[in-house]
């Protein structure tokens, strides 16, 4: 049992919707399964999305950004949710949270969800559990 949101074992991160980790912060890198998913839900064919929508950066590739530095598909929500990356999907149960429990403040830093109030044993129990779930859905 983790992040129930009960007080013997609270809820560490809530989203607030306000989007900023969608602006900035080194872009939003695609792994390949994400190109897909994301050109088929907006109708268009790989080529055409990876050409209109994304920038290739060293070896990664990423979702462009407007001029306010916001990714190209924030209109006040993310326009595909249902299809968004990985890296967005994964976000705050980082594995990098595991490797360096210092990273959940310095992430809570940039996003409001984040509480940054409690005990590390909490949150590192909620975010192995996250992982886990995550992983555990991904193989079945
Ligand atoms: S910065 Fe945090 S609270 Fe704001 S939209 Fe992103 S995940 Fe949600
Ligand atoms: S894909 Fe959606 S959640 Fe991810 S950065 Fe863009 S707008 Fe935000």
């Amino acid at each position: 049992m983790s992040c129930e949101g009960t007080a013997q074992d609270p809820e560490i991160f809530r989203c607030r919707m306000c989007g900023d980790c969608c602006r900035g912060y080194g872009g939003t890198a695609l792994a390949k399964e994400d190109i897909d998913a994301i050109s088929r839900y907006i109708g268009v064919d790989r080529r055409r999305f990876l050409q209109e929508y994304c920038i290739v950066s060293g070896p990664r590739i990423l979702l462009t950004q407007s001029s306010d530095g916001r990714c190209i598909f924030w209109d006040k929500l993310c326009t595909i949710h249902p299809v968004k990356p990985s890296m967005c999907k994964a976000w705050p149960y980082l594995p990098a949270v595991l490797t360096d429990p210092s990273n959940w403040k310095a992430m809570g830093s940039v996003c409001p969800g984040i509480r940054t109030d409690l005990p590390e044993d909490v949150v590192l129990r909620c975010v192995r559990t996250k992982i886990k779930k995550r992983r555990l859905s991904k193989a079945s």
